[in-house]
């Protein structure tokens, strides 16, 4: 079909009509909150709707002249607690940024256009051009997309077997086009100029996000890994910016706007939602932990651990089931559609029950092999599977296993009450490189280099006296003696002890 593009306003092939985006975007959305889970702090979640809004309000949807379907389409944006750097946007109006994205910011301006960037991708109707090259042209072709059966063939296996959807909605959004970002980028800096912000600004998040790139390859999030060359981006942003702020302006760059909503936020992995430490994964809450293989890539989402091998070929995944017991979950998974049990028993964890099962599967990248322990802790069903190519199995089951019957009951205190880091904003006392402001103490393997890039500067970069930087504390432990002055950023939303020390260190 074709429908009228309301950016560039000419007609064009779409896989689908926009009251199907939308309909995309509503559902997709409760399976992104499931998935990732809501940044809980409401304040934060208002203040980027309030920075959101405007921008969306500069936009070609927004005009007077534009069809009343996306003039009253409502957009929601939301903050994702998750440490993971990224933003994204669903069909019809669903803009999501992590907490992990808001820390690494400097300025409003940057949030402006990292919003606005998203904003772009949903006017310029961006899935729906895509889809309908990529011939997806059915509304549960796409549903499937998003929930994860890209992956694997059937849907039904997918979900059991990956439970990825948040992953695969990050696919789906790899597969915008070189030319797609570059027309997200012109939009989304074209509207925060015309508001008024400095949006060239966005230039320096742009280098943030080409580090972290470099520096993790392996969790590149979506949002850098199709985007254009930063270098390129900084150059256009910049001519963007100069071209679309309106004459006279006298532009705001909101700064402390952005700090004092940032302050006190969770930085990195929420420790009492399970975290790793040396070669294990720990989870306070739910009383367990377990042994990861050396060198193995760890994501610790909402709704399951994944950890991937350090060449790729292999992964695991541990989550909970909805089952009573470990038999009724192993035979639950033994008759999912597309999977072939080879082998089943039953079996005991470090004295709890389980069921051990090894199969195989054919997905669209060939035949894979499976590991999946089934083991019950305090009342519920954990599913820890292993998966790889079908002939690769034999040379990875040993390390599944170990993983797996490495499962156990957490009964360490000090593991059991660890708190998060949370950033905190402090001036700068003294003029000296970044590195020296660093904190001594491990605060859960943040590295140094980690915070130079979270502050936008490199670790030997001269901080002036005076400047605000943005360093992780656990519990207000934070270290004066190495002469990091007091926060200068208005009221921390923080009670308790972090608050006091700041004030009275
Ligand atoms: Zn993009």
């Amino acid at each position: 079909m074709t429908e009228r593009n309301p950016v560039t306003g000419k007609r064009q092939l779409v896989g689908f009509s926009w009251s199907q985006e939308r309909q995309i975007g509503q559902e997709a959305d409760a399976e992104i909150i499931q998935e990732y889970g809501l940044y809980e702090d409401p304040e934060v979640q208002a203040y980027v709707n309030r920075v959101g809004q405007p921008v969306l309000s500069e936009s070609e949807l927004r005009d007077p002249a534009a069809a009343v379907q996306y003039r009253d389409t409502p957009f929601t944006f939301r903050v994702l607690d998750s440490p993971v750097v990224n933003a994204f946007a669903l069909p019809g109006g669903y803009i999501y940024v992590t907490r992990g994205l808001l820390t690494h910011l400097d300025n409003e301006s940057q949030l402006a256009v990292v919003l606005g960037h998203e904003v772009g991708h949903v006017a310029a109707r961006h899935s729906a051009r895509q889809a309908a090259k990529a011939q997806l042209g059915q509304l549960g072709l796409m549903a499937g997309a998003i929930l994860g059966s890209q992956v694997l063939q059937s849907p039904e296996l997918a979900n059991q077997l990956l439970n990825l959807s948040g992953q695969a909605v990050e696919l789906l959004m790899l597969k915008y086009s070189r030319d797609a970002e570059r027309e997200a980028d012109r939009l989304g800096v074209g509207w925060a100029a015309e508001k008024g912000y400095d949006a060239a600004q966005s230039a320096a998040f742009f280098q943030t996000l080409k580090r972290l790139g470099e520096r993790d390859g392996l969790t590149l999030p979506a949002w850098q890994s199709t985007h254009p060359d930063p270098g390129e981006r900084e150059q256009t942003v910049t001519a963007i910016a100069a071209e679309r702020t309106p004459p006279g302006a006298i532009l705001r760059v909101g700064e402390e706007d952005l700090l004092q909503q940032i302050e006190g936020m969770v930085v990195g992995e929420d420790p009492r939602e399970g975290y790793v430490q040396g070669n294990a994964f720990y989870h306070p809450e739910l009383r367990f932990q377990f042994p990861i293989p050396s060198g193995w890539n760890v994501q610790n989402e909402k709704a399951a651990v994944m950890m991937t091998s350090p060449n790729r070929d292999a992964m695991m995944s541990f989550r909970l089931t909805p089952e009573r017991s470990a038999r009724a979950a192993a035979e639950k998974f033994a008759s999912t559609q597309g999977l072939r049990a080879l082998d089943s028993k039953a079996t005991t964890v470090n004295g709890q029950n389980a069921m051990a099962i090894v199969g195989q599967a054919n997905t669209q990248q060939g035949t894979v092999g499976l590991l999946n322990y089934f083991i019950e802790h305090n009342g519920r069903v954990y599913s820890f599977m292993g998966m790889t190519g079908a002939q690769r199995l034999s040379s990875h089951s040993d390390q599944f296993q170990r993983a797996m019957t490495g499962f156990r009951r957490l009964t360490d205190p000090s593991k059991i009450n660890a708190s998060p880091a949370r950033l905190a904003v402090v001036t700068a006392d003294r003029t000296a490189p970044f590195a020296s402001f660093v904190p001594t103490s491990d605060i859960y393997g943040i590295t140094a280099e980690e915070l130079a890039i979270l502050n936008q500067v490199q670790l030997n970069e001269t901080i002036r006296a005076g400047k605000k930087i943005k360093l992780p504390q656990i519990g207000g432990d934070i270290n004066t003696e190495r002469g990091v002055g007091r926060s200068r950023v208005g009221s921390s939303r923080l009670e308790g002890p972090r608050r006091g020390s700041l004030a009275e260190p």
